[in-house]
């Protein structure tokens, strides 16, 4: 059934030059139908790129952890992911962690992060460079992590 709408999907969109807004928790199905793939916690976007970008390259903590999470078909590359795991809950909406709103399950959290909002931002060592890590992610101590996907 799944496999059927999101045909149809593409059917539409190739027919009438259509843009979709597609919201969905399904990592492979997001990259499949997505050519933009933006990636949300707790209300805010945490990073945004182009699906090559986001999947091969993330530069946010909690898009490593997402990826890090979803399973290798392929058990010649499954051994080499480092699986990351996320402790604690997702907080309230309605009454965030100050700063960035990640920070209570990030293992790279710092000061800085209690303190200050992370900005949606280019990482600046990235910026001008043809990196697949020049892309916008709302992390003060963004940096590029290859995963190791689902194909
Ligand atoms: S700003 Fe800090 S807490 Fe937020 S994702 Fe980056 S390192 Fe983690």
């Amino acid at each position: 059934m799944q496999a059927q709408v999101i045909n149809l999907m593409e059917r539409l969109q190739d027919e009438f030059n259509l843009s979709y807004i597609f919201i969905a928790h399904d990592l492979s199905v997001v990259r499949h139908i997505s050519d933009r793939v933006g990636v949300m916690y707790l209300g805010r976007i945490a990073e945004i790129g182009t699906d090559e970008q986001i999947y091969d390259h993330p530069t946010h903590p909690y898009t490593q952890a997402l990826l890090s999470a979803v399973p290798v078909p392929d058990p010649e590359t499954r051994g080499s992911r480092e699986r990351i795991i996320l402790t604690g809950d997702v907080p309230s909406p309605a009454n965030p962690p100050s700063g960035c709103r990640f920070r209570t399950r990030c293992w790279k959290a710092q000061a800085k992060c209690a303190e200050e909002v992370p900005l949606l931002a280019v990482p600046e060592r990235f910026k001008g460079t043809d990196s697949p890590a020049a892309h916008e992610s709302a992390c003060h101590f963004a940096e590029e992590k290859d995963v190791v996907h689902a194909a």
